[in-house]
């Protein structure tokens, strides 16, 4: 791999006898986009929280931009972007006046017009925040981020709550910054956003960083099983063995069988015989390739999402 933008060793943070970050250590990549994946409490706002200069580590070795650092520093501030979590801004302000509020913060703030085309909001500059939907809301969450036109990005669950179209809205402009040469660490729990944008992940859980790798290189880890999956009524599932050797597994999650196979020909073979003695339609069938959040159930035994 190339340059790194930043580099930590050994992070750690306990907030009293909870420690929320345990020891990890990672490297992002410059003009990528490194994300943190992990379930509710996994440690990827402080890990974040600490990188942003909010919060200070307990211990644990810290180099952004090459440079070793003890903690966030001013010069390095000047150079990043943060999306807050919950950036709530004041409802009667309208979308230039947020702009130009937080970029008197800066030595020297982009244009907010070229801020504004660059997170598609040019319509609704004299709209208060109050009237704008949750995807606008967000883009101009990201317009203050990019204010400073910082070289990282941080974006801390991008994408909670908004519908699937104002999501990819997001993605696109994510994507838009590494093509910029921005380097983008991003945290989330949608699977799907992970797979969708990252160039390196590292699955977190309980403080801890369980898997890093690409989303290819971590799918790949779980070797090379075809997933078949349909919905049938408990009890009512073909045994592994009478889908023949190449069949790995057979289990349930809810209301779908997963069929594990090394073979799908040979196995999709097996399962439409037994569907015919069984009565199976095998209802709502589809083909996959193992994911994500298979990876996380594997390593875990649970769910990102639960
Ligand atoms: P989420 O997706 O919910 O934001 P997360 O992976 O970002 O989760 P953190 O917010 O970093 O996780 O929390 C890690 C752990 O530390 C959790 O157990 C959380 O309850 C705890 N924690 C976080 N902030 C504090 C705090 N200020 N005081 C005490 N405990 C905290």
């Amino acid at each position: 791999m190339g340059e790194m933008a930043v580099r930590v060793a050994n992070l750690q943070k306990s907030y009293g006898e909870i420690r929320a970050v345990d020891r990890i250590s990672f490297a992002v990549p410059v003009a990528r986009v490194f994300t943190l994946l992990g379930p509710n409490g996994a440690g990827k706002t402080t890990t974040l929280e600490i990188l942003e200069g909010i919060r200070d580590a307990d211990q644990g070795e810290i180099e952004v931009f090459g440079k070793r650092v003890r903690r966030i520093d001013r010069a390095a501030k000047e150079r990043m972007g943060v999306l807050l979590q919950e950036g709530n801004f004041e409802p009667y302000l309208r979308v230039k006046e947020v702009l130009r509020l937080f970029s008197a913060f800066f030595r020297s703030p982009r244009s907010l017009s070229d801020v504004l085309r660059e997170v598609s909001l040019e319509e609704k500059e004299n709209a208060f925040v109050k009237t704008l939907s949750g995807g606008q809301r967000q883009r101009l969450a990201l317009g203050v981020a990019l204010i400073n036109n910082p070289d990282l990005v941080f974006l801390d669950e991008p994408t909670t709550g908004l519908d699937p179209q104002a999501r990819r809205n997001i993605w696109s402009l994510v994507t838009g910054l590494t093509e910029s040469g921005k380097t983008v660490i991003l945290t989330t729990h949608y699977m799907e956003e992970a797979e969708a944008l990252s160039n390196v992940v590292c699955i977190m859980d309980h403080g801890r960083i369980i898997a890093e790798g690409s989303p290819r290189e971590l799918a790949a880890q779980l070797g090379r099983e075809t997933l078949i999956e349909f919905v049938a009524p408990p009890g009512r599932e073909p045994s592994r063995e009478s889908l023949g050797p190449t069949c790995k597994a057979v289990h349930r999650d809810g209301d779908l069988v997963v069929v594990e196979t090394e073979d799908l020909v040979a196995t999709l073979a097996r399962l439409l015989a037994w569907s015919g003695t069984a009565e199976s339609a095998l209802a709502g069938m589809t083909v996959r390739q193992p994911n994500l959040e298979d990876v996380f159930l594997s390593m875990t035994g649970r769910r990102l999402r639960e």
